[in-house]
């Protein structure tokens, strides 16, 4: 990276800090919000299945078909028999 590059960068995001800092604060609270709705209903909002914690991550919850079958839960390993969903959020 050239010294120019980084001072743009820098110009950038100070400019912007000041403002934003509440609007992402309000908008993590929004998205933190809707996740817990979601993972009250204990269902994936797409496909129905079952969402389980990610315990690899704080308030990380997964559609129980997500696509990586390590983060599959037991008993959804059958990839072709069941739907491939990458359904997850943040409930923190
Ligand atoms: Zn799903």
């Amino acid at each position: 990276m050239t010294p120019r590059m980084a001072a743009a960068i820098t110009d950038a995001g100070s400019r912007s800090r000041r403002s934003s800092k509440h609007n992402h604060e309000a908008r993590m609270a929004a998205i933190h919000a809707e996740a817990q709705a979601i993972v009250a209903t204990g269902k994936c909002p797409r496909c129905g299945n079952a969402l389980h914690r990610n315990s690899s991550m704080t308030g990380w919850w997964q559609c129980s078909c997500y696509p990586s079958p390590a983060m599959r839960t037991v008993g959804y390993v059958d990839m072709e028999r069941y739907p491939k969903c990458d359904f997850q959020c943040f409930t923190a």
